[in-house]
Order: structure tokens, then C-alpha cells, then sequence
């Protein structure tokens, strides 16, 4: 019992460690600023056999406070093409 009540404690800690710590990564372009993380619901089309379909979807974009630049990761990549998935889906 008591063991896995002290492995809950090291599971909380090691979360909020994570929380405080946020490191962002430096811009992929001029490399030579750490970019801003921005949340942002985006609205797109996407051309599918069985038509368009209007997607809307929050993806977390990278903003380079140093040239400007502004891209999103794979794992944005991956909630669109959910998006997209859940729109055609919602076709049939
Ligand atoms: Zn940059």
C-alpha cells in the first residue's frame, strides 16, 4: 500500500518539474532565437473525393520572436490530418 502511494508522489512531482520547466526549441530558420509557442484555431478546406470539407482545428504554432518566421510541428501536422479524417468521415 504504501509503496504506491509514494509512487504517486514521484509521478506528481516529476509533472509539475515538467510544467515549470517548459524549454521552447530555437527557430528552425535563423536558429537563433528560442521560439514563442502560440495556440491558435485555425479554419481550412480540404479537397476529398467525396468533396471539400471545412476543418477547424487548434494547432500549436512556433513563432520566431528573431526573423518572424511561424511553423508547426508534426504533431500539429497529426491533429489535421485528424481534422480532415473526423470532417470526411462526418461525409458519408
Ligand atoms: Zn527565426
Amino acid at each position: 500500500m504504501r509503496q504506491s502511494y509514494s509512487s504517486i508522489g514521484i509521478g506528481a512531482k516529476v509533472l509539475n518539474e515538467m510544467s515549470g520547466q517548459v524549454e521552447s526549441e530555437k527557430c528552425i530558420l535563423c536558429e537563433q532565437a528560442h521560439v514563442l509557442e502560440e495556440n491558435r484555431e485555425i479554419d481550412f478546406r480540404q479537397r476529398t473525393d467525396k468533396g471539400e470539407v471545412l476543418c477547424r482545428v487548434a494547432v500549436q504554432f512556433n513563432v520566431c520572436p528573431q526573423c518572424g518566421f511561424e511553423y508547426w510541428d508534426d504533431h500539429a501536422e497529426a491533429a489535421l490530418d485528424e481534422a480532415v479524417r473526423q470532417a470526411y468521415e462526418k461525409l458519408v
